[in-house]
Order: structure tokens, then C-alpha cells, then sequence
């Protein structure tokens, strides 16, 4: 019996390193011609280097003309074949790939392979009438899920789902050949999923209402998830072709939206981030990290507690060490409650993480154990004296090699440096709450850190399954430094006359998971009053005489450091911007008290309440941030608008879909950015945050040039670089 095999080369789309790609009107006749070869019998659609295929390239979606939709006639004609075409899906059949697996009679697969329908990661839908068979093969709550969230699922998933047919541990190529052979002269028409309906559910109508909602209320925004639903829903209700059409609607709103490019944009800028740079010409290309076989942390409080259960994770033995044996067992029964959650998670469970075992993870208060760690996290108090005194304990004991990394959110990484003999191993790493779930981390490399530091601390992010972005030293480094002007307009807009419930939802809107002040109820006010009472802005170090509401020249507003002298530190006392149902309680509901609170405080600072309208409210909270992150770019602090995109999609709950600030503020137009935040500075002359930043006014001046040229207007290198 003769078969023809035919890689995707032969049929439409070529196989490029696993990307499918578009190819020539000549290999678009393999199909047609196996199937008038009479001496063929069946055919087999595999892939090349033992992957099936990983989907289109994306960077085609920036075409309109390159993208899903021109897959469509192809995997027709695969399904409308008249001699049995079976997949031998090895490695991934991912988008278009598993689109094409659809089409098939049949489809067979390696036991390791995984397959999904990742468009709507990208802002898309699956374009090749993926929406229109998913459903009819597996049904549509299983579909539902695959399309709307993007996952990948294993074959043996796959397999109970009856996306494939058969699963093998050898080769695939050889079972899908079997399995053709037995198939031969066996009916076609119930194998093409074009003519099978979607299978019923009792509940149709009330599970796809419901679906919607859901994926409305996770999406924030985000378009894509909810044109799925609509696509599937269409699989539902109409017949294949009117689902096929309506299936290229909504793929044609989505791709003219602005939210897939946006979310594209993102997809690339993570990976632009990974070739860091740093200054003497240091990069990714020519550093080599060092390994890090076992790792320490010090301090077990918020931070430590998630960084500890990080590093288990990722199969990393860990000592974790606490100031005395009280706050050592607290911390220890915390980590532990983390990893028993996270093991329940994963399969193998318990065993999978092996934490029990103390050649794994070891708890203790004796600083000596840490003499043969390869790199150590600090997660103390956000305090200089304390840190500085930690490193240098830390430099005494630690043995040469050891990596010294601080999690400070703000401090000057070369003063913690400074304490230390080897400032050329000390990094910060900043990890964001929860840490173990929060995928960034922002490597903050010293005057004095090597380039080995920093290609250690980027693989270390690797092996936790972060996004390391290598950043230079400031104040607040790059996401908290931008994080200041936002907060800051935020509670001027209160003393100006508006509410945080108001504030919170405008950005909310806007697609941030959480609004500032619920951001700060849940972080507790009392870190950034700390804070502030040790920079001298509040408390007993300030001078007597200080203006309520002026600090060095410049607006400074009170109300947080009056909320934390009440006691009001947010969600642990069960009070801060709003009230909760108790100390520790999440529920945020608006407090009348804070209302009336408000009102005295505009009374007694002479201020004329005004009703502040939406626009306005996003616009002073974004631009100032936008703006700050102009003057991170000009002073070399990061190399480049990526970087703060990612920092702020990964770290601060950005909306993916807006494509980060600096995306952002290219989408509003720089002209439009520039002249709202001279509006407001001019009504607001004691701020600087809303003074605009030179570099963006240059932009502007040169016709505001597409993001990634932006860097190269720069008109020096600055020193940090
Ligand atoms: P935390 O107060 O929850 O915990 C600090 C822990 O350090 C405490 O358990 C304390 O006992 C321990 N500690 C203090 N002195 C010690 C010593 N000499 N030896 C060993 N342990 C000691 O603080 P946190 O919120 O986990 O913050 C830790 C660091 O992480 C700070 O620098 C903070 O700025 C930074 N950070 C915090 C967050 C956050 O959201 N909480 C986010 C990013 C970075």
C-alpha cells in the first residue's frame, strides 16, 4: 500500500523551524496531487525536527494580508480530501498548526506533545475555522477553555478530550502510517468536522451567557477573550460556512483594534529585555553567568517567605535564615503553608518539591551555615543601617564566589555595596509581592557590579520562571520611581475634591487589576510612612515650621501620613482609603468616615473642592508616570521603553493590552502626551512630575519617531550605560 507522507512543505505552508509560514502556489498542489495519485491510498501530514508545528510567525500578523484567514482554504482542502489524512502531531501542534491537525481525518500524537490555540495571548482568535471545529470535536466547555485561555495541554489531555485519536510513546510517524493503513476505504464523512454539529449541552444558552461574564470580569479590557466566546458561540448557532464568516468578523475587529498589536508588541518586548546591557559595554552576549547550586534567604517576612518557596520550586536547595527562633518559626510555618499550596498544585505533589528534606531546604538562625551558598537574597527591613550591616557580615562569611543580592525596593544598591569586600557581587533583585507568583524581577546593577553578577542574576530569573529586566541605580529604580508620580497625583486629586473609590475605578477601567488605593490598602500605609519618616518628609525629624503641605519648594501632601497617625495602615487594620469587614479582611467598601475626613482636611487647608471628571483623573495618574519614564530613558537608567513596558506589565498589573506605558503613551501620540502635561503643570506649577521631561519634548520636536527608535535621539550616552 503506498502512502503519501507530506511534510507541510508539500502542502501549503512550509515548515520553518517549526513555523509555519506562507509558501509558493506550486507547493499548494502536494495535496492535490497525492490525492489524484491513484496509487495513494492515504496520506500522513507530519512535521519537520520533530515538531508538528508551532503555529504561524507572528511577526506576520503585522501585515493584515499575513495572517490565520489564508490557512482557512488549505485546511478545506486537507478535511475535503477523499483518501484519509492523519496528523502525526510530535512536539506541539500550537495555532495554525493545530488548525491544520483539525482539518485532518485523524490525528495521532507523540505522548510529550502539547497543543493549544494561543492567539488570544496575541489579541486574536483562532483564524483558520479553529473556533468552528474545536467545538464540534471536543464540545464547547472544553474548547471554551482551550481558546480563551491560550493553554497549552498535554496529549494524554488531549487525548481524554478526543482531540486526538490514539497516543504513542514511539514513533508517531510510524503509528499514524498504521493507522492510515487500517482506516483505508472507511467512510470520511463523519471524520470531517465541518458537517458534525456541535454536541448539545441542556444548558447552552445559560453556559455561553455565563462563560462571557466570566471571561469579561478576568479580561479587563482585553477584547480577544470575549470575541472568542462570541466565535464559539457562533459554532453553536450557525451552520459551518456562517460560522466561518462570523469567525472572520470578529478576527478582522481584533486585528484592526489595537489591542493585537499592542499585545504583540509585549510579546516581542520580553523578549528584547533578555539582551541587557550594561555600562563598559557589558551584555548579554558576552557574559556568562555563574551556577547557583544552592541559595540562601535572609529574612522570612513578606518577601522572604515567597522567594524561599520560589527557589524550591525551581529545584534550588535553600537556606532560609531569620533574626531569632520566634520569628524563625513563623517564618517556617508560612513557607511551609506556600509549598504545601503549591504542591497540590503539581503533579507529584509533596514528593515533586521534596521540601521536607533538609539537604533541600534548611531553616535556621546561624548566619555561619551560609559559608558555601552561591548566592545569598537579603529580604530584611527596607533599613540602610540594617542592610549595610547584613553585608557585611554577609562578605565575611559567605565563601568568595557567593553572589550577594538585596531585595530593597528603593535603596542605593552601592551604599549596600560599600559594606561588603567584593561591591562587584552585590545586586539587587528585586522581587515583586507575591513572589512566588509574581513573574518579575528587577536586577539593579551598582557602579561596581560585574558583568557575571548580573548574567547570573538574569539566569537565576530564567530558572524561576521570571522576567528578569536589568535596570540601572536610582531612587526606586524604574518601577517604583515611576510608581511615585502616580500615587503622588492620585492623592492630590483627593485633596482637589475627589474620592479613592472614584480614583481607583477610573483606573481600574483602564484595565489595572487594582486601583492605587486599594494597591496601598493592600501593601499597608505604613511602609511608604517609614519611609518618608526616615527621608525626613514626616514625623519628628521634620523642621519645626515646615509648611502642612509644601517639602523643599515643592506640593507634598499629608493625608497618607494623617491616615497612618490614626492608625489606618489599609487591609491589616482593617482600615486605610477604605474600611473591611475586619482587621485582615479584603473587602474594600467606601468609608463615610474618610469622606468626612476629606472634607475637614480641604476645610482646614483652605481648599476649594471641584468636581474632577474622568479624563482628567487618568491623565494626571498615567502621564506623570509616562513622563518619569522619559527621564529614566534620558538619564540611561534602562536601555530602552521595553524595559519599563515589561517592568510594568509583569510587576504593577499593567494591562497587557495597552502594551505597557511608553506603548501607551506612542498610542495616545506624544503631541497629545506632551501638551496635557503642560496643561496641568501650568495649573499645578509645584509639581514636578507634571513638568515634561525634556527628552519627550524632543521627541516631540522630531515628529514623535516610533518607539524603537526613540533611544537613538537620545544626544548622549548617558554615564550610567
Ligand atoms: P517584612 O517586615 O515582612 O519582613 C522582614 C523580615 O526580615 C522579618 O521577618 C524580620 O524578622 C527579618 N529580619 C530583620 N532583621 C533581620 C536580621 N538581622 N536577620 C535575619 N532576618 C531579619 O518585610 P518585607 O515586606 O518582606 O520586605 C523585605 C524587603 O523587601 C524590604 O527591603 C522591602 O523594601 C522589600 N520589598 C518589599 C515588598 C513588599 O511588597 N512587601 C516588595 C518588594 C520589595
Amino acid at each position: 500500500m503506498f502512502h503519501a507522507q507530506i511534510p507541510f512543505d508539500r502542502i501549503p505552508h512550509q515548515f520553518k523551524s517549526g513555523l509555519l509560514c506562507r509558501s509558493s502556489q506550486s507547493e499548494k498542489d502536494g495535496l492535490k496531487k497525492a490525492d489524484a495519485d491513484p496509487s495513494v491510498k492515504a496520506v500522513m501530514i507530519c512535521g519537520e525536527n520533530g515538531k508538528f508545528s508551532a503555529g504561524a510567525d507572528i511577526r506576520g500578523f503585522s501585515s493584515p494580508k499575513r495572517h490565520g484567514v489564508a490557512l482557512s482554504p488549505i485546511v478545506s482542502l486537507i478535511e475535503s480530501s477523499e483518501k484519509p489524512v492523519v496528523a502525526a502531531i510530535e512536539g506541539v501542534a500550537l495555532g495554525g498548526g493545530l488548525e491544520v491537525a483539525l482539518g485532518c481525518h485523524y490525528r495521532v500524537a507523540h505522548a510529550k506533545a502539547r497543543m493549544g490555540l494561543p492567539e488570544v495571548t496575541i489579541g486574536l482568535l483562532p483564524g483558520a475555522e479553529g473556533t468552528q471545529r474545536l467545538p464540534r470535536l471536543i464540545g464547547v466547555p472544553a474548547a471554551l477553555d482551550m481558546i480563551t485561555t491560550g493553554k497549552h495541554i498535554p496529549a494524554t489531555e488531549a487525548l481524554k478530550l478526543g482531540l486526538v485519536d490514539e497516543i504513542v510513546e514511539e514513533n508517531t510517524i510510524e503509528a499514524a502510517i498504521r493507522l492510515a493503513n487500517k482506516v483505508i476505504g472507511q467512510p470520511l464523512e463523519p471524520r470531517r468536522l465541518s458537517l458534525k454539529p456541535v454536541p448539545k449541552l441542556p444548558n447552552m444558552e445559560a453556559f455561553l451567557r455565563e462563560a462571557l461574564v466570566k471571561v469579561k470580569r478576568q479580561a479587563r479590557g482585553c477584547l480577544a477573550p470575549e470575541l472568542c466566546v462570541q466565535a464559539v458561540r457562533a459554532a453553536t448557532e450557525r451552520p459551518f460556512a456562517e460560522g466561518v464568516r462570523r469567525e472572520r468578523e470578529l478576527f478582522g475587529l481584533l486585528l484592526s483594534s489595537g489591542q493585537a498589536q499592542a499585545l504583540q508588541y509585549a510579546f516581542f518586548a520580553e523578549r528584547a529585555v533578555r539582551r541587557w546591557a550594561a555600562p563598559g559595554g557589558a551584555s548579554w552576549s558576552s557574559a556568562a553567568p555563574q551556577p547557583v547550586r544552592k541559595a540562601a534567604v535572609i529574612g522570612l517576612g513578606t518577601m522572604g517567605r515567597g522567594i524561599v518557596t520560589s527557589l524550591v520550586k525551581a529545584n534550588i536547595p535553600v537556606v532560609a535564615l531569620e533574626q531569632d527562633l520566634e520569628y524563625l518559626n513563623k517564618g517556617r510555618k508560612a513557607v511551609m503553608l506556600l509549598l504545601e499550596r503549591e504542591a497540590m498544585k503539581m503533579e507529584g505533589g509533596a514528593q515533586t518539591l521534596d521540601f521536607h528534606n533538609p539537604a533541600r531546604l534548611q531553616f535556621t538562625v546561624d548566619f555561619d551555615l551560609l559559608c558555601d551558598v552561591d548566592l545569598v537574597i537579603e529580604a530584611v527591613f527596607e533599613n540602610m543601617a540594617l542592610k549595610k550591616e547584613i553585608f557585611h557580615k554577609l562578605s565575611k562569611i559567605c565563601k568568595p564566589g557567593a553572589l550577594l543580592c538585596t531585595n530593597t525596593s528603593a535603596l542605593n544598591i552601592d551604599e549596600i555595596a560599600s559594606a561588603t569586600n567584593r561591591p562587584q557581587q552585590v545586586i539587587g533583585t528585586h522581587f515583586f509581592s507575591p513572589a512566588h507568583v509574581m513573574r518579575l524581577l528587577e536586577i539593579i546593577y551598582g557602579r561596581h557590579t560585574s558583568p557575571t553578577a548580573i548574567a547570573t542574576a538574569m539566569q537565576l530569573a530564567k530558572a524561576l520562571k521570571k522576567v528578569g529586566v536589568v535596570v540601572g541605580n536610582c531612587f526606586g529604580f524604574v518601577g517604583n520611581r515611576m510608581m511615585f508620580p502616580y500615587v503622588q497625583q492620585a492623592v492630590f486629586l483627593l485633596e482637589e475634591g475627589s474620592r479613592p473609590e472614584a480614583v481607583d475605578q477610573v483606573l481600574e477601567d483602564f484595565g489595572f487589576k487594582i486601583g492605587p488605593f486599594r494597591m496601598s490598602d493592600l501593601a499597608g500605609l505604613d511602609v511608604g510612612w517609614r519611609s518618608r519618616k526616615e527621608q525626613g518628609l514626616t514625623g519628628p525629624s521634620l523642621a519645626a515650621g515646615t509648611p502642612a503641605r509644601q517639602r523643599h519648594g515643592q506640593r507634598y501632601s499629608p493625608l497618607p501620613d494623617l491616615l497612618c497617625e490614626q492608625g489606618r495602615f489599609g487591609q491589616k487594620t482593617g482600615k486605610g482609603w477604605y474600611q473591611y469587614e475586619r482587621a485582615g479582611g479584603r473587602t474594600a467598601t467606601p468609608d463615610p468616615w474618610l469622606h468626612d475626613f476629606l472634607s475637614q482636611y480641604r476645610d482646614t487647608h483652605g481648599i476649594q473642592s471641584r468636581f474632577i471628571d474622568q479624563e482628567e483623573i487618568l491623565e494626571r495618574c498615567l502621564f506623570s508616570l509616562i513622563n518619569e519614564g522619559f527621564a529614566i530613558l534620558a538619564e540611561g537608567i534602562a536601555s530602552g521603553p521595553e524595559h519599563l513596558d515589561v517592568i510594568y506589565i509583569n510587576g504593577y498589573g499593567w494591562p497587557k493590552h495597552r502594551g505597557g506605558p511608553m506603548f501607551y503613551a506612542s498610542t495616545v501620540g506624544l503631541p497629545r502626551v506632551l501638551a496635557k502635561l503642560q496643561k496641568y503643570s501650568e495649573a499645578h506649577p509645584d509639581v514636578p512630575g507634571l513638568r515634561p521631561n525634556a527628552f519627550l519634548k524632543k521627541l516631540v520636536a522630531v515628529r514623535s519617531p516610533p518607539l524603537k527608535e526613540w533611544m537613538s535621539y537620545l544626544s548622549h550616552q548617558s554615564p550610567k550605560l
